[in-house]
């Protein structure tokens, strides 16, 4: 598919992560306004709960755009969303009859804030990277026992916090938590030594489930797409991981991008999985190519310095897509609502330059990381991260907006002295 020509003129510059193909959604607000439903376009954001008000969208149900998030445009089902795509890019392409009443609707961006763009019903994140499994399971079991015996059959996953989902900008502050190394006799209280990052993707659930869906049913289910930074406290995590999983080492913080980019912007960008290595039960295989090519790098700030890009990878190198993640939930009978959100797992290539973790980068502390005025094993105090990422088509690209966030300091111990 070309690039989509819109009016707004700067939608149209070939490295512009917002042209008329993409239309990623997204909830902003104006100096002194509540926030409000928007989509960006080129250097703007688009008011379409204003364009719905004025009568401009007419989406059936409506009105969908009267609230500050996107969950009941969601709810209201696909084909209101392909309505909306189909009627937004009549009203932005080049040579629209409407340009004039919607021109007034035009924000710039670097005048807005961007909030979170959906309710998040409830978070799950996955461990489903082939690369990232092999190296963290080699870093604490060793290379013979690094994939768990279920991994090639199942999407691992666990139940994570909705509550502590951010949008990109939001601080995130250094945990506290309870660590304990193999020569230590007892554990320890105190902020973590060993807070990362994971590079993911997130995928919104825009439609709800009963009972157990296909994997064909499940891509179907999937509203779009954000990028995701799993924050993990890696010496929390170690202590307290087995045997039911992370807990307290990700509840601290998961920051996603402030826009959801539909899965019908993504479609000329499907990939298949990597080649199964032992096949599939059938409930999990899938009908046809479920990921996408979505090149993804990291950036490292530290405070008043440059950014250093740690790690540039892609989607792809899943083993498993969202579409299989989100039919293996349902397998249980586990409903699945509007407005959750699925963590793809980090996603690490197969060279040390794309993995998508500082624990894997500088291999568990062993080996730091070279960055601009510095070296890294983990995050430091100040250390502001940058996720990117963009889809190429020929001439445009489907970006999703920066996911970043900066790490301050751990409180003063906040139960007081002696606890
Ligand atoms: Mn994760």
């Amino acid at each position: 598919m070309p690039l989509l020509r819109s009016w707004v003129d700067s939608a149209n510059r070939a490295d512009c992560d917002f042209p008329l193909n993409n239309l990623p959604c997204g909830v902003f607000s104006v100096e002194g306004e509540e926030p409000r439903c928007g989509i960006a376009i080129g250097d703007f954001v688009l008011d379409v709960a204003g364009l719905e008000e004025a009568g401009l969208l007419a989406l059936d149900g409506g009105p969908l755009l009267d609230v500050p998030f996107w969950n009941e445009a969601m709810e209201a089902g696909p084909a209101v969303w392909a309505a909306l795509r189909a009627r937004l890019q009549d009203l932005l392409a080049e040579g629209a009859a409407e340009r004039e009443a919607v021109e007034p609707f035009l924000v710039p961006r670097a005048a807005a804030t961007l909030h979170m763009p959906f309710l998040v019903a409830e978070y799950t994140d996955f461990y489903a990277g082939r690369n990232h499994a092999f190296n963290v399971g080699s870093m604490f079991r060793g290379p013979e026992n690094a994939l768990p015996p279920n991994w090639l059959h199942i999407p691992i996953g666990y139940n994570g916090r909705a509550s502590s989902v951010v949008v990109s900008g939001t601080p995130v502050r250094r945990p506290w938590g309870q660590v304990k190394g193999p020569d230590q006799p007892m554990p320890a209280f105190q902020p973590s030594r060993r807070f990362d990052l994971e590079l993911e993707m997130g995928a919104v659930v825009g439609r709800a489930s009963e009972g157990m869906v296909s994997v064909a049913e499940a891509d179907e289910m999937i509203f779009g797409y954000v990028l995701l930074n799993d924050w993990s406290a890696r010496d929390i995590q170690a202590w307290e991981y087995q045997p039911l999983g992370p807990f307290q080492a990700k509840a601290t913080a998961t920051t996603i991008s402030p826009w959801i980019v539909m899965r019908a912007a993504l479609e000329p960008f499907r990939v298949s999985t990597p080649p199964r290595e032992v096949p599939l039960l059938p409930h999990l295989q899938e009908p046809g190519p479920m990921l996408y090519d979505i090149a993804l790098e990291v950036g490292l700030t530290p405070e008043g310095g440059a950014e250093t890009v740690i790690a540039r990878t892609n989607y792809r190198e899943m083993y498993y897509s969202a579409a299989q993640q989100l039919a293996h939930h349902t397998t249980s009978g586990c409903p699945m609502n509007v407005g959750d959100l699925l963590g793809s797992g980090t996603i690490s290539g197969p060279t040390k330059e794309s993995r998508g973790s500082l624990l894997e980068l500088s291999w568990g502390g062993k080996e730091p990381i070279a960055i601009e005025g510095g070296t890294r094993s983990f995050l430091e105090d100040g250390d502001t991260l940058t996720l990117r990422g963009h889809a190429q088509g020929e001439g445009y690209r489907i970006g999703f907006g920066n996911c970043s966030g900066r790490v301050i300091p751990a409180h003063e111990n906040p139960l007081g002295a002696g606890r």
